[in-house]
């Protein structure tokens, strides 16, 4: 029959034929989901229940297509982001496409944080951040979709700026903009008929509309990949192994220069030089951590990547490490992108590696 069923994760047209294209979703799993009165595509539902990517992506026409329309309208962009990894969680052009519209970031997976660690501070470096990528935003905002917290304060804050406009949520894959958007739908509505969706002129794309009072209406864009970040590289299993599930706890390992930390076969610390001192990881708590030398690390991982290294078991597709050294000025993090940190004192020489293409960064430490 010719009803047309869209995902509730990210709006896409729902579609049995082609394995390839967007909205693929295999026939039983179609009558499962509407029997459930929870349909979502497959790409989506692999997302939410095994952190599976699927590659599915958006073609460069539609995605230029996309930002277009968003350019052109006068509108509230709510951009969210991974507070875990901001760098995979640029959506490229941002700026450009953003124009003169105000922009609220959400740094999303508050409940990840530890807590000690100043929500102020982490704020302050979204901010940073943003601003290095040309955005602006009005406020930063953190949020856990996950756990339903702040969600509401969020939507007070869209209701305050938004002005009687419409208003486009937008993120990469990954940064937890569907599980916000099913909290925002229960908070707003409580009834998820209220969403329309119809599709983004001039593309294939469909997109979630939830419409507000006053007639404007919350926009959700589909989901755009980012390739440069660590869940790429990892398989269901393995990303719950390294991404961080839960509230992290600090683990603290006394360095001397020269001695190097292996987080799974993922990332890897040295401590090039300084004085002996107790460094901070900050990483998903059961992803393995192993200490070892410097001088025959290199060799070390060569020959246990993928075994006595874990994650991930299969390294196949797993880029090669690349290097970044710094010299911290102050107590300072060593960020590993959708990973977690390293916090190192001043005056230390260190070096951070990561998959080529993961962003390896320095920052202000946060706690
Ligand atoms: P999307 O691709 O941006 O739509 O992201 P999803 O909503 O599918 O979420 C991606 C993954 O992040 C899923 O495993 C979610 O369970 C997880 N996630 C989403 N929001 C949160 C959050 O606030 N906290 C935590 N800890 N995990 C989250």
């Amino acid at each position: 029959n010719n009803e047309e069923l869209y995902c509730i994760g990210c709006g896409v047209k729902i579609q049995s034929d082609d394995k390839d294209e967007l909205g693929y979703t295999p026939k039983a799993a179609v009558k499962k989901g509407l029997e459930k009165e929870e349909l979502y595509c497959q790409r989506c539902f692999r997302l939410r229940n095994y952190n599976e990517i699927t590659d599915v992506s958006l073609t460069d026409d539609d995605f230029l297509a996309l930002l277009n329309e968003i350019g052109k309208s006068d509108a509230l962009i709510v951009n969210v982001v991974d507070i875990f990894d901001f760098s995979g969680s640029i959506i490229p052009g941002i700026h450009r496409f953003v124009g003169d519209n105000p922009v609220l970031l959400v740094g999303n997976k508050e409940d990840l944080l530890p807590h000690s660690l100043k929500r102020s501070k982490l704020k302050d470096w979204l901010r940073q951040s943003a601003n290095a990528q040309g955005l602006r935003p009005l406020e930063v905002v953190l949020t856990s979709a996950k756990k339903n917290q702040q969600v509401r304060e969020l939507l007070e804050l869209i209701d305050k700026y938004r002005e009687g406009r419409d208003v486009y949520v937008v993120g990469v894959t990954n940064v937890g903009k569907s599980t916000l958007i099913n909290q925002i739908i229960k908070e707003s509505t409580g009834y998820q008929d209220l969403i329309t969706t119809s599709r983004f002129p001039g593309t294939t794309l469909d997109m979630i509309k939830i419409p507000f009072d006053d007639g404007s209406e919350l926009i959700d864009t589909p989901g755009i990949i980012h390739k440069d970040q660590m869940a790429h590289y990892l398989t269901g299993k393995d990303l719950r192994l390294a991404a961080p599930q839960k509230e992290i706890k600090p683990r603290v390992y006394q360095l001397n220069p020269g001695q190097t930390l292996f987080l799974g076969a993922l990332a890897r610390f040295d401590y090039v030089a300084g004085e002996k001192q107790g460094v901070v990881v900050y990483a998903e708590n059961n992803l393995m951590i192993h200490r070892t030398k410097t001088a025959g690390a290199t060799e070390f991982y060569a020959k246990h990547a993928g075994e006595l290294l874990q994650p991930p078991a299969d390294i196949t597709n797993l880029p090669e490490l690349v290097r970044f050294e710094f010299k911290t000025k102050e107590k300072s993090d060593l960020v590993f992108s959708g990973l977690g940190w390293v916090s190192v004192k001043a005056d230390s020489v260190v070096a951070g590696w990561a998959p080529k293409g993961v962003a390896v960064s320095l920052r202000k430490a946060m706690i």
